[in-house]
């Protein structure tokens, strides 16, 4: 049995999930990008990982019927999550229905995975983006079981791991909502791992957050304890991240990169929204919905105490949302990054042009605070 080209697979998993044999085990390529294996001798011939495969069948992309500006009306979700604070408004929606709910979590392990949740105290986890492709592992097949007992469930993910979804289930459902996230792009989730590695720290790093209270920074915690934060212009592994230097190789040809969508509801920051335009006035970040399904506008409804919505020209959010036009272009210090990759990933982050930049503003700034700190003493 043959899946699809490894240079066109998004690691979604969906393969893996409908094996009735259990012979799909994921694996490392060169560079350390997860993909499918199959163990032949397992293996039943009976073609059903092809079948689900995204790759390899057609996907139901939709165009959105219509595009909102919103945001959390919660105060503390506003200042902690990742952008207007969408995903855990609807979270909160669901489980309040009685529902359950899928987002991304870090194991212990520091790998981000979507695991599935009943309850409220999950969502502080799920919040903010973590930068690092996260790992589907057997939701797709939790998912199955719960929309077969007749629950609700809301599925958020990227729009690969959501096609995925899709994919694998093959059939409508009406008690499923799925969300997708507007997505540049994801680095396996063993750069990060090796990085902070790196990074020699004493403590044990068990949360790591690049977007929310502090804002594109790197920010490091044992359990609750934050103990070590980097803004994205100094920190080798989000700022090569942001500039698109690490992704998997599939996301510079993304094909979930356009206004089509195949998800209920799309989120996203709202970029370059004319804030003196909005009905409301509001100090915080502001996203945009693509409502694409009645479904969406059904779990909107169910959300309309949690979320302030207000409609906009969908033209708006294409304008500045380079990932609603096309796929993130491939960075001119990639090929640098990927040949010193065997090196370990902080050498080779640090090996390219942006390393080397960001190594001498660090100690540019390194100098300064020591002549700063030399005049006070005086
Ligand atoms: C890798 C990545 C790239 C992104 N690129 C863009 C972009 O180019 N343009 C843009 O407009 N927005 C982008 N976003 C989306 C944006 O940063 C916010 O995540 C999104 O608007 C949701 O914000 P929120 O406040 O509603 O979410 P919150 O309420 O803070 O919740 C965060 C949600 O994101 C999910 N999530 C976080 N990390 C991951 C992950 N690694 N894999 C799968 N799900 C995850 C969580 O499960 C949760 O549902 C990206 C997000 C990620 C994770
Ligand atoms: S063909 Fe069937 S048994 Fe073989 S790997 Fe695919 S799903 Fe598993
Ligand atoms: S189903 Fe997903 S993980 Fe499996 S081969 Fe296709 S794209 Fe890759
Ligand atoms: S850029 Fe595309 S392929 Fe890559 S993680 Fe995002 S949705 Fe998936």
């Amino acid at each position: 049995m043959k899946l699809c080209e490894k240079e066109k697979c998004t690691g979604c998993r969906a393969c893996e999930n409908s094996c009735p044999k259990d012979a799909i085990k994921m694996v490392f390529t060169d560079e350390l990008k997860t993909v499918p294996h199959i163990d032949s001798s397992k293996c039943a011939e009976c073609g059903l990982c092809k079948k689900s495969c995204p790759v390899l069948n057609e996907s139901k992309f939709v165009e959105p019927i219509s595009c909102l500006a919103a945001w959390t009306l919660d105060s503390h979700d506003k200042e902690t999550c990742a952008s207007g604070g969408i995903a855990t408004a609807l979270y909160r929606s669901v489980l309040k229905h009685g529902g359950v709910v899928y987002g991304c979590d870090y194991d212990n392990e520091l790998k981000p995975i979507i695991r599935r949740s009943e309850n409220v105290n999950d969502l502080e986890k799920f919040k903010t983006s973590k930068y690092v492709q996260s790992s589907t592992e057997r939701t797709y097949i939790e998912v199955k079981k719960d929309l077969t007992s007749g629950c609700t469930v809301l599925y958020v993910g990227t729009p690969c791991q959501i096609d995925g979804l899709n994919h694998f289930l093959n059939k409508k459902y009406e008690n499923l909502f799925t969300v997708d996230i507007i997505c540049h792009g994801v680095s396996p989730y063993r750069y990060l791992q090796d990085y902070i590695l790196s990074l020699g720290l004493k403590k044990n790093v068990t949360y790591a957050t690049f977007r929310g209270k502090n804002d594109y920074c790197l920010s490091l915690y044992e359990k609750n304890d934050l103990f070590w934060v980097r803004a994205s212009e100094d920190d080798y592994y989000l700022n090569s991240f942001l500039k698109g230097i690490t992704f998997r190789d599939n996301c510079y040809n993304c094909r979930y990169a356009g206004k089509e969508r195949i998800s209920d509801l799309t989120i996203g920051d709202f970029w370059g929204i004319n804030r003196k335009k909005l009905k409301k006035a509001y100090d915080g970040k502001v996203s945009v919905i693509l409502v694409n399904s009645e479904a969406g506008r059904k779990l909107l409804d169910m959300s309309e105490d949690m979320l302030y919505t207000e409609e906009r020209l969908l033209d708006e959010a294409l304008r500045y949302n380079e990932q609603l036009n096309h796929p993130m272009a491939v960075h001119s210090d990639r090929c640098a990054f990927l040949k010193n990759l065997n090196k370990g990933v902080y050498r080779a982050l640090k090996s390219t042009k942006t390393g080397r930049m960001i190594s001498k503003r660090r100690i540019k700034n390194a100098l300064k605070r020591v002549i700063l700190y030399k005049n006070i003493a005086r």
